[in-house]
Formats: C-alpha cells, structure tokens, sequence
C-alpha cells in the first residue's frame, strides 16, 4: 500500500510481557505505511482475558520505555496502569476520543490472533464508535468463522485510504511484515534458560536478566535435617 499521509494516531494495547520485536517492528511499519503522526504503545494493567502477567505494571512499562527508546513518533501512553481494575479497551478509547477530539482519526492496531477473540471483549461492538481497526496477521493465527464477527466484519470493513479520512468506524485487514515472535516463547526459552537474543532489544533482555524476570523460582537449598 502507499504511504498514506493523516493526522490519524495509531494505538497498539497489549500485555506487553515482555515487548518484543515484532511489536516494534509493527509499530514502526504502521507508523511509516499509515502516516501516523504518533503511535501509542498501550500496556494494560490487569488484561481482563488471561493469567497474572510475569512481569509487574511498572516493569512492563519500563521495558517498552527501553524498547521504544530513541524512535521518533513511537511513545508509552500509561493510562491503563493508571486505572484500577481490569482494562477494557472500550473505556480506554472513550477516554482518548474524549481528549484527542472528536475529528482525529484513531486507529487501534491488532493481531489477528487478538481480533479472533474480539467478541469476548466488554462491549467489543462499541469499538468502532471511538476507533478504526486494523488487522495485522499474524503467523499462527486464522480469521474465525463465527457469525457475530463475521457480521461485524461486513459491517465495518473499508480501504484504509477511505477510511482515515473519517475518525472513526472503518475495519481492514493491514498487510504488513509476519513475524514469528511471541512473549510466550519468550518467557518458556528464558524458563528454560535457553537464549532469546534477536527476538527483542538487547536493552529489554539486559533488564530481563537484571531483574530477574520468568525464571523460575530458584530450588530450596534449606537442609532437612532428620
Ligand atoms: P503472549 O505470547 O504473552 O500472548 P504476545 O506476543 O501476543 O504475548 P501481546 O502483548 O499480548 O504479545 O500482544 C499485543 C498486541 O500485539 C496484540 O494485538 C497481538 O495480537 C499483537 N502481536 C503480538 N505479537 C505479534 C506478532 N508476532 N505478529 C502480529 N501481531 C502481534
């Protein structure tokens, strides 16, 4: 696709457990190819559909603070470690519309593997009423069939280039690079203490290992004594 020029602001949520370089490398893409005049990094807080994160709130955000570091247009917008309990994407695009304006168009950027699990999200119909949303594949993950998102799909999908041109409401499916990255391998390769170089910045893994993150917890060496 060409590159497009919009005032539009790019929204990317996720864990965040720990950043790695398909997040980066995505954000920047997205940034160039949609002519975003920003792209907020999002961590949530309490991610309301899976377990505990490995890492806490303030480590997370440092992490994508180390990731980011020195990328022009690429920021970490820290609302949600801000609100208490679970983080809805809903109330988080309210709150951004709200102070972003009504007329700037927003785009909340996601996996595929994400999008398929759209419709467990609190009051997921309402997304589009405060964002347009674009799709990047992912390796690994497929387009469901079910009929809800199917139909929302219908009812929203659009050309990127039509779309930025309103603030809201679009839905498309965004080429861009796959990359086979995930934090869960990460987090399983560092457990097993196996390497992860390459699969993130060299500043996140130096800080990983400082702080001692995913590794299990170390053996009991108490004697037991009889
Ligand atoms: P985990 O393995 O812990 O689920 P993750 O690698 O999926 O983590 P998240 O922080 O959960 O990372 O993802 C944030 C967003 O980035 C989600 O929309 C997710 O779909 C997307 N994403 C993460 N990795 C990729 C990837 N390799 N390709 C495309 N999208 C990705």
């Amino acid at each position: 696709m060409a590159c497009l020029t919009s005032a539009a602001v790019g929204l990317f949520g996720g864990t965040f457990d720990p950043v790695h370089h398909a997040h980066l490398r995505l954000a920047v893409e997205m940034r160039e190819t949609l002519g975003l005049r920003e792209l907020r990094l999002i961590p949530c807080h309490v991610p309301a559909l899976r377990g505990a994160p490995g890492a806490s709130p303030a480590q997370r955000r440092t992490m994508l603070e180390l990731g980011i570091a020195g990328e022009p247009g690429l920021l970490v917008d820290d609302r949600e470690l801000r609100r208490a309990g679970p983080s809805y994407t809903v109330e988080t695009l309210a709150e951004l519309r709200r102070e972003l304006g009504p007329t700037v168009p927003l785009v909340w950027l996601l996996g595929l593997d994400a999008f398929a699990g759209l419709p467990r999200w609190q009051r997921w119909t309402e997304l589009t009423a405060f964002a347009h949303l674009a799709v990047l594949a992912r390796p690994g993950a497929a387009l469901p069939q079910d009929a809800p998102l199917q139909s929302f799909i219908a009812a929203h999908r659009c050309e990127a280039a039509v779309a930025l041109t309103r603030p809201s409401g679009g839905l498309w499916f965004q080429p861009a690079s796959r990359l086979e990255i995930s934090a869960t391998a990460i987090r399983t390769a560092i457990a097993a203490g196996r390497s992860v170089r390459y699969w993130l910045p060299d500043a996140v893994e130096a800080f990983i290992r400082r702080e001692g993150l995913y590794c299990p917890p170390a053996p009991s060496t108490r004697l037991e004594t009889t």
